[in-house]
């Protein structure tokens, strides 16, 4: 296995520091991000094997950065809480981090949890959701979708919505079920915006030997 890349998310530099040169004399690969922002750029061009999220952070929190990094990816996260109730604020969201650490913290510890949530992880990889159809991949664990090697660049809602489709081939979906799954749901009520994203997917995967099939007044289907 390639040596794990961590991002370190902490907006106060001599802690950054600490982690980092620890993690580094650990054998791990670093990337640094000082705010929310910064780290959700990083995460994309990155993407690290694990993000070390501190919660009290400029620009975004690590609330909102560990929310939008879940909606894309498993990704293991370990948050740094400076307080207690910290924790039970980031308990009671269920935001998926795999763990927390709470300061002060001794890098020490940092590491062993990370060790520990990279192992439980990669056991985790044995059995990836990939979804095939013809020749077209759906990759939940990277959030990819592939026509044969070629990576196909999705919307988050058309790769949603693709994935239902994608699960059980041949089983109509409902336009009002793909609504749910794609996320759109909340910002626009119109299952029009099915057929909207349909029309893209359709486009997007040509020649892959998946077709998208209407069902009149019923739906979608993905077919070999
Ligand atoms: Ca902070």
């Amino acid at each position: 296995m390639q040596t794990p890349n961590i991002l370190i998310v902490e907006d106060e530099t001599r802690l950054a520091d600490i982690l980092e040169d620890y993690l580094k004399r650990e054998g791990f690969r670093t990337e640094r991000a000082k705010d929310g922002q910064r780290a959700l750029e990083l995460w994309r061009t990155a993407r690290p094997d694990m993000v070390l999220l501190d919660l009290m952070l400029p620009v975004l929190d690590g609330f909102e950065v560990a929310r939008r990094i879940r909606a894309e990816s498993a990704v293991p996260i370990i948050m740094l809480t400076a307080r207690d109730e910290e924790v039970d604020k980031l308990l009671g969201l269920g935001l998926g981090a795999d763990d927390y650490v709470v300061k002060p913290y001794s890098p020490r510890e940092v590491v062993a949890r990370i060790k520990a949530v990279l192992r439980r992880a990669s056991g985790q990889l044995v059995a990836p959701e990939v979804y095939k159809v013809g020749e077209l991949e759906v990759d939940m664990g990277r959030f990819e979708v592939r026509c044969g090697a070629d990576l196909i660049d999705l919307t988050t809602s058309e790769l949603r919505l693709l994935a239902v489709l994608a699960k059980d081939p041949g089983m109509v979906r409902a336009r009002s079920e793909l609504l749910a799954a794609s996320g759109d749901g909340e910002r626009y009520a119109d299952e029009r915006t099915v057929d909207a994203h349909v029309k893209n997917l359709r486009k997007k995967l040509q020649g892959c030997g998946a077709k998208l099939e209407t069902v009149r007044g019923v739906g979608y289907r993905l077919r070999a």
